[in-house]
């Protein structure tokens, strides 16, 4: 146990932090040309915050949150996902009153108590987005194309995208209707969770993954056909923005989303590539959650990308990833005074942005330059007393075996001026 990670946990080494390292640099720079300012937001929240903002009729909620009391008897719980602690700032923050929209973009851990299986951790990471005071069909379109430009950066292909409107609480008031109506006479087929939301919000039956309540919703009307003619209308505006900038998509009536506060637009970028459920990235327009949390009435929208499925998703494809800086020069010493001496020109070749190393563990020469050849550096010089006082040195391509004296005050520019 010890000397375990927890279920549902696990370690990113550096023989993969890297590549997480270069994703969150892609997403960086995307999210700067779309004008997505970073927020960084709490690990956990109080407990009501996900109650109301995430919506206590969710899975999430029901069943998957880390929630437990602090030493002060707060009930508490880890963020299972990013938007209702950046709903909260909004809120707290008073960002009502700055310029809108607001465009915020986060990348964060999250955690939720799940059943394990491919590409579903207990801690995991989001990229996500969230925009506030818009209402109208173009930032709805200007994120779907965000990630589509973030997916381009990363070399992806292909990766699926489905869209579906899930009205608001006028036309879904007359569609929850419907679908009691449907629903009823089945009931004691629906699982017990579904009789459950059948209550409060039978929509999210259509999202239960129960194979008997799949086998019954597949027959259900769907709110997309029973749409308010404002929401249908930004429905149409929503394709039509995609079709403008040539981003394919399908309708997919049956996509409702696991999250409560959503209304109109609902998204999905899938791939078969990353698990069961084969979701990437789930996103949508929650106009009534900052409201709902207690701020001022404020459209909004926003998506998140789990990391874990869209580095999954990159291996699948075999997209390229920039190799890790290398170490472009190995620093070999003969006795202690070249040892001193290779301490201070190992510190000078650094600030000046050369990746260099030197011995730690005074190991024999023969053993310093097997290490070097490990370490794949570029360069060698080996330096003994001589060396250092005559300020001379051999320095040895690794690669092609090449060798050149040099004057040891003057390594920097040799290096720089064979790259
Ligand atoms: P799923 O259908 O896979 O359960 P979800 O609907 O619960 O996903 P969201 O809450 O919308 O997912 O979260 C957005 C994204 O976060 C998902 O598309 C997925 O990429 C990622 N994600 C969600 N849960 C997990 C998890 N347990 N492990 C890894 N990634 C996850
Ligand atoms: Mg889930």
């Amino acid at each position: 146990m010890l000397t375990q990670t927890p279920k549902g946990t696990k370690d990113i080494l550096p023989i993969e932090s890297y590549k997480w390292q270069y994703v969150e640099s892609q997403i960086a720079k995307v999210c700067a040309n779309f004008g997505y300012k970073e927020i960084r937001t709490p690990v956990f929240e109080h407990t009501e915050l996900f109650q109301r903002g995430v919506g206590d009729t969710t899975d999430i909620v029901q069943k998957e949150m880390y929630t437990f009391l602090d030493k002060g008897n707060r009930s508490i719980s880890l963020r299972p996902e990013g938007t209702a602690g950046v709903v909260r700032s909004y809120i707290e923050n008073g960002m009502s009153s700055l310029p809108q929209p607001v465009k915020l973009y986060y990348i964060i851990s999250a955690y939720r108590y799940e059943k394990m299986a491919k590409g579903r951790y207990r801690e995991f990471h989001q990229f996500g987005v969230e925009t506030f005071g818009s209402k109208g069909p173009s930032i709805d379109v200007e994120i779907i194309s965000l990630i589509k430009q973030l997916f381009d950066s990363l070399g992806l292909k292909d990766v699926g995208l489905n869209i579906n409107s899930i009205g608001c609480p006028i036309c879904r008031k007359e569609y929850n209707q419907k679908l009691m109506d449907y629903f009823r006479p089945s009931l004691d087929k629906l699982c017990g969770l579904c009789n459950n939301r059948f209550e409060r919000n039978p929509l999210r039956i259509i999202d239960c993954k129960e194979e008997k309540c799949k086998t019954i919703t597949a027959g259900a009307p769907a709110i997309l056909d029973n749409l308010c003619e404002e929401c249908s209308t930004h429905f149409e505006g929503l394709k039509k923005g995609l079709d403008n900038l040539g981003i394919v998509y399908n309708v997919d009536k049956n996509i409702v989303r696991g999250l409560d506060y959503y209304t109109k637009t609902v998204f999905e970028f899938i791939s078969e590539n990353v698990g069961t459920q084969g979701t990437i990235c789930g996103g949508g327009r929650y106009d009534g959650l900052v409201q709902a949390c207690g701020g001022p009435s404020t459209p909004a929208v926003g998506f998140a990308i789990g990391i874990e499925r869209l580095l999954m998703e990159m291996e699948s494809q075999g997209v390229p990833i920039p190799p890790q800086k290398e170490i472009e020069i190995y620093i070999a010493t003969i006795g202690e005074t070249s040892d001193t001496y290779a301490e201070k020109l190992i510190y000078d070749l650094r600030k000046r942005q050369i990746p260099a190393e030197k011995d730690l563990l005074q190991k024999s020469l023969k053993a310093q330059m097997k290490y070097a050849d490990k370490l794949g550096a570029k360069y060698t010089v080996v330096l003994g007393d001589d060396e250092v006082k005559n300020n001379r040195a051999v320095l040895k391509n690794m690669k092609n075996g090449e060798q050149a004296e040099i004057a040891l005050d003057n390594i920097h520019d040799e290096i720089i001026n064979r790259r």
